[in-house]
């Protein structure tokens, strides 16, 4: 799982990533809202921690531009300021939990365990993304009119390059996520099953939108 950290004072930064890393979290740290914003609608992150106060853009804007483009995205939102006006405003926004600073390292991870948990159980068994549409309980695939059910290994691949849409997956990364490997055992599994994929969810005069970045990886495009 990946925690994208939004906030501009870097101790606080780093004492979130560290203690996140420690808990076995994948870490994006952006010190401003501008790179915060840009990171979360390119598909970064399963959970945003953003600080309310942020040079560039602001935490109520960038929340706002998140919940345009990724709706389902529990974020949690950091707070200098403990009115209660200020809360209502985030909460209307979408903002999914509010912490109000200072706060305790145990506490902001307590939500993140039950956010990233409710997360998964109702906005992630469907994922959707460049056209393609994949139900995590049936592993069934669409892609306008075409339906396929896909055996476990494709399915998850699939659902990696779905959920982390828009950016470039490194082959090393889905083999952590896909095989479980935490190392690169030298074979091209991963591009063999990319092409198992391909031909499942390629339409006549209409490629399946997974691209291959050279000697990266793959991205699963956005139009
Ligand atoms: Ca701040």
């Amino acid at each position: 799982m990946e925690i994208l950290v939004v906030e501009d004072e870097e101790g606080i930064a780093d004492f979130l990533s560290r203690g996140l890393e420690a808990e076995g979290y994948e870490v994006t740290v952006a010190g401003d809202g501008i790179a915060g914003e840009r990171l979360a609608l390119s598909g970064a992150g399963d959970l945003v921690v953003l600080d309310r106060m942020l040079p560039g853009r602001d935490g109520i804007d960038v929340l706002g531009a998140i919940r345009e483009k990724r709706p389902a995205l529990p974020v949690i939102m950091l707070t200098a300021k403990a009115e209660v006006a200020d809360r209502v405003e985030g909460l209307d926004l979408g903002a999914t939990d509010y912490v109000t600073k200072p706060f305790a390292f145990e506490e902001l991870l307590a939500r993140i365990r039950s956010r990233l948990r409710e997360a998964g159980d109702v906005s992630q068994t469907v994922l959707e993304a460049g056209g393609v549409r994949l139900d995590l309980l049936s592993r069934e695939a669409s892609r306008g009119e075409l339906r396929v059910r896909l055996p476990e290994r494709e399915a998850n691949l699939l659902a990696h390059l779905l959920r982390h849409a828009g950016r470039v997956c490194s082959r090393e990364e889905i083999l952590a996520a896909v095989w479980d490997y935490d190392h690169d055992p030298g074979t091209n599994v991963v591009q063999v099953y990319v092409g198992y994929l391909r031909r499942k969810l390629d339409l006549p005069d209409d490629p399946a939108p997974i691209e291959t970045v050279r000697s990266v990886g793959y991205r699963l495009r956005e139009p």
